[in-house]
């Protein structure tokens, strides 16, 4: 089957409107959240069923055109954007967006990978359940896309990461072959376990088309509190006093930096810290509780008095309504928002033993400050899983795309090393995608790399699936 061949199959099989061809038409699909990079598409294809994907799968591995998977394209690395040889084609999910059964008994819900996951959040509320995915770009990415990233977001201290949160995949193999594999069991001990392979593949492996994921009971109240912390040992003492004291209510511990504030705030006025004193870190904890308003109150206050009387707290706000509560999530997953308004920045997604993060950040921000100086750091994150989210941005008034040319290389390699010596992981939850591409072998090791090379090789031998990401 030559291109033109290919094309006109796709229009035959998805109708025309579905199979873009004009590049005016495929703008949105070409380039990713952070503009970083741009590709060309042959087509960018939308199909509606999982036969329809298999059968457009199956022509690309008889044409031998490779396919990029793409979900909400909010990735952070690369990883949904085609090349440039304008040869590759985009298959974009998001017309698959069936919720196919909610299962109250079971607590599953089986939904189709082009779900937003917000509505995917909405739907189990509407039944009395949680989906405790959740993400700052929620309202965008889809759940295949969650899937495919092993997407973590606030809630993984209490609920786990997207793997945790899905007991079966339906995929479209590399050949267009359909795994049925929508089973929602618990326990299932029955040979290699295909769908983790396919969990954080980042659409190198196969096509996600559904899934079933697990629902909790929805809470019945959450107390939110921001905390003033001196310094980040006395987070990591916060830290551990809360999860003594309040176990699996803990659901959110967040850790945003004094200059991921400011910058938040300069960037959206509204969304200022309401501590006063500009504390040094700011932590975000919250409490989701079954046992009624007043049980979470008092846990929240009876743990934050011991903070001040220990000296590892020095002020807090406890919200005070539902509305205020939100303004404090609000203000949090605005941070990325605010660094991508003020320019181009170096991001590091990674994540360290807790225990370390405290030495690491230390020795990091001296290397980087010594190095280049006047830039600006940014860090903040999921603290209470060790996820950091440590980004530069260059010096006030100085060119970011010249600065990040010159010194991206450099940077990386001062943190990524700083990474590798207190034994952490390179990416915590963004994944590899082509940003990450070149560091993986040294990161994983020459065995673990090979071993990833052999699954590719046998689940994908003609390297069409999302060629040039996670693996050279
Ligand atoms: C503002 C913002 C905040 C974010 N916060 C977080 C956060 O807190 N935690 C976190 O983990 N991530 C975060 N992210 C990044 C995160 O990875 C994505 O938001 C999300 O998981 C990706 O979903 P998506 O649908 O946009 O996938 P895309 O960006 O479209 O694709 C991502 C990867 O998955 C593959 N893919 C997509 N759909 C499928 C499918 N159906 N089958 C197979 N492969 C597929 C693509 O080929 C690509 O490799 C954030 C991003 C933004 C923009």
């Amino acid at each position: 089957m030559n291109q033109r061949d290919f094309i006109s199959y796709c229009q035959s099989e998805l109708g025309d409107a579905y199979v873009l061809v004009e590049s005016k038409d495929q703008v949105p699909y070409l380039s990713d959240w952070r503009n970083r990079y741009h590709g060309k598409a042959l087509a960018v294809l939308l199909p509606k069923t999982t036969q329809e994907v298999a059968k457009i799968v199956k022509a690309c591995d008889q044409a031998l055109i490779s396919i990029v998977p793409q979900g909400g394209n909010t990735s952070m690395c690369g990883a949904a954007t085609p090349n440039d040889s304008g040869q590759q084609i985009v298959l974009n999910l998001k017309r698959m967006n069936a919720i196919r059964e909610i299962n109250p008994s079971n607590q599953t819900m089986v939904v189709e990978s082009g779900c937003i996951l917000q509505t995917v959040q909405e739907a189990a509320k509407t039944q009395g359940f949680l989906f405790p995915l959740s993400l700052g770009a929620q309202g965008s990415c889809q759940i295949g896309g969650n899937l495919a990233t092993n997407a973590g977001g606030t809630n993984v201290l209490r609920y786990g990461n997207a793997r945790e949160l899905c007991l079966g995949l339906e995929v479209v193999t590399a050949q267009g072959e359909i795994l049925h594999g929508l089973r929602s069991l618990r326990k299932d001990n029955t040979g290699f376990d295909l769908r983790d392979l396919y969990i954080g593949s980042e659409g190198c492996l196969g096509i996600i088309t559904a899934a079933v994921i697990k629902l909790y009971p929805l809470p019945q109240t959450k107390w939110t509190a921001l905390v003033a912390v001196p310094n980040i040992p006395a987070t990591i003492e916060l830290l551990s006093l809360f999860q003594k004291r309040t176990a699996a209510l803990l659901s959110g511990f967040e850790m945003m930096s004094k200059d991921s504030l400011d910058l938040t705030a300069k960037q959206f006025p509204h969304m200022k810290n309401p501590l006063t004193n500009d504390p040094f870190y700011t932590v975000l904890v919250e409490l989701s509780d079954h046992e009624g308003e007043e049980h979470a109150r008092n846990l929240m206050e009876q743990v934050l008095e011991a903070a001040f009387e220990a000296g590892i707290a020095n002020d807090a706000v406890i919200a005070s309504n539902l509305s205020q509560a939100q303004s404090f999530w609000t203000m949090r997953e605005h941070i990325t928002m605010a660094q991508a308004q003020e320019g181009a920045n170096l991001k590091h997604d990674i994540s360290l033993p807790i225990s370390e993060l405290d030495t690491f950040i230390t020795e990091t921000d001296q290397l980087i400050r010594d190095q280049f100086t006047g830039v600006r750091i940014i860090n903040f994150g999921h603290l209470g899983d060790g996820n950091l989210h440590y980004n530069i941005a260059p010096p006030l008034g100085v060119n970011a795309s010249e600065f990040n040319r010159v010194h991206e290389e450099a940077i990386h390699d001062v943190v990524y090393s700083q990474v590798e010596k207190h034994h952490g992981s390179i990416s915590a939850e963004h994944g590899i995608g082509q940003l990450k591409l070149p560091d993986l072998e040294a990161h994983r090791g020459s065995v673990a790399h090979q071993l990833m090379r052999s699954i590719k090789t046998a689940l994908d031998p003609k390297n069409i699936m999302n060629p040039g990401k996670v693996l050279p």
